[in-house]
């Protein structure tokens, strides 16, 4: 398969890896938004979180508090912003699952998940929670 997060499981394309074990690897983002910026994939294909065995995916959740835990205790950083982007409408340009952790450093700058977007419906919640409640599998 012609995917680069694929390649650099199997060391066709170099990356500096910063944790790795049987299922999951996590390396440093080639153009890092902040010092020790981390992508962790599980290291068998899946585009999302929708497309992964519950087994790899709680493997990749238990990767991220390990990594999160290294970083924490090599860079010191005031915190971290952990996340996915899932799908091109929110910006996925990798069609390999990965989950960025980003150390926050006092006055980086940076905001929070709720700057992402802006975007509410002019519906109450309480419609959408019914609407999400009727159609839930
Ligand atoms: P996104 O799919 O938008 O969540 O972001 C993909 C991320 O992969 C970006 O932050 C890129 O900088 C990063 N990236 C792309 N190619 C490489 C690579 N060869 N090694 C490490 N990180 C990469
Ligand atoms: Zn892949």
């Amino acid at each position: 398969m012609n995917c680069l997060f694929c390649k650099i499981v199997t060391k066709q394309i170099p990356s500096e890896n910063i944790y790795e074990d049987g299922s999951s690897l996590a390396f440093l983002d080639i153009h890092p938004k902040a010092r020790g910026h981390t992508l962790i994939i599980p290291k068998t294909h899946a585009e999302n979180i929708l497309d992964i065995s519950p087994e790899s995916l709680q493997a990749l959740i238990l990767t991220i508090q390990k990594v999160t835990g290294i970083l924490h205790a090599s860079l010191n950083p005031a915190g971290f912003t952990i996340g996915i982007n899932h799908g091109k409408g929110a910006g996925q340009e990798v069609d390999h699952l990965h989950v960025h952790v980003i150390p926050r450093f006092k006055g980086d700058g940076g905001g929070n998940i709720n700057m992402v977007v802006s975007n509410p419906s002019t519906e109450p919640i309480s419609a959408t929670a019914q609407l999400i409640r009727q159609k839930k599998a």
